[in-house]
């Protein structure tokens, strides 16, 4: 099959955070079943390539894009070279995220420690879903007989409603990305866009390291029915299905992947 038909057929994703933990399993999975894949890092293009040439070894075609999505014209150019890239966008997951820097108490809490979670966690996800947006609306006008429809993934978390004082950033920006799910979920219905909420419960990472000691208590005590920690993949199988023709007639749906966290228990 030459490039260009294989461009033509396959469903092309934009994972960003692709480079790590959950991210990365959501790019590996995606690849794997049939996406074309361009993973997004940041700072890690070690880890970036490596994922890529896992999903070409796999028999997928992926490519790395390197960018920030807190920065505008990184976000622009993430959208731009998947394009000329893999030729199209029809998936884009917002995963990248980072946890509140120092995770200091909410009473000393910093501006820019505040700036920085919002702008990669929420005003990120919201502007690049938007260039995202506009590219599928383009392509459905341009062949509209070959584009099944967009669909956006948030990866948001059981931080957005439950308390952590030492993360209120975090937390804070993670509860916006709910309503930015639901504002991006009714005004892109109507041009055959489905958006998810993907809410990770306590998943071991990179992220996670630092604090492994205190989850494994937590677990060991029953924090979640099901107890164990969450692995990348269980998310990433979460994504894979809402990014499937498994849930046309589903959109602003919030899908908890958290061993049963979000139950409040007596
Ligand atoms: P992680 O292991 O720390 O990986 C973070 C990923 O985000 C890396 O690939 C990193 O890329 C990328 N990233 C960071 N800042 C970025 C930026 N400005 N632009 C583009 N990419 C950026 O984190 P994780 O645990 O996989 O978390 C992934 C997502 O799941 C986050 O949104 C997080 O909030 C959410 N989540 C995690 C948990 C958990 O328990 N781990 C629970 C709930 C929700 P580089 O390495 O290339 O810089």
């Amino acid at each position: 099959m030459s490039e260009s038909e294989t461009t033509s057929r396959c469903p092309v994703a934009l994972v960003t955070g692709g480079s790590r933990g959950i991210g990365r399993a959501i790019a590996e999975r995606l690849g794997r079943g049939g996406h074309a894949v361009a993973v997004n890092y940041f700072r890690s293009p070690d880890a970036a390539n490596d994922v890529v040439r896992q999903i070409a070894a796999a028999g997928g075609r992926a490519v790395a894009v390197q960018g920030s999505v807190a920065v505008a014209e990184d976000r622009a150019r993430l959208v731009a070279e998947t394009c000329e890239q893999l030729g199209r966008l029809d998936v884009l997951v917002n995963n990248a995220g980072i946890t509140s820097p120092g995770r200091r108490d909410l009473l000393e809490a910093t501006e820019a420690s505040w700036d920085e979670v919002f702008d990669t966690n929420l005003k990120g996800p919201f502007f690049l879903t938007q260039l995202a947006a506009r590219k599928m609306i383009e392509q459905a006008g341009a062949d509209a007989a070959a584009t099944p429809g967009g669909v956006i993934v948030n990866v948001s978390s059981i931080s957005a409603y439950a308390v952590s004082a030492n993360r209120v950033d975090y937390c804070t920006a993670k509860a916006g990305l709910q309503m930015v799910t639901w504002q991006l979920a009714c005004r892109l219905a109507e041009e055959n866009i489905r958006v998810f909420e993907i809410c990770p419960g306590v998943i071991q990472s990179d992220m996670t390291a630092p604090v492994v000691a205190k989850y494994d208590t937590l677990i060991a005590d029953g924090l979640t029915p099901i107890r164990r920690w969450g692995q990348p993949d269980d998310v990433a199988r979460a994504v894979e299905a809402v990014v499937s023709d498994a849930f046309p007639f589903s959109t602003g749906e919030r899908i908890n992947v958290d061993g049963g966290f979000h139950m409040r228990r007596l």
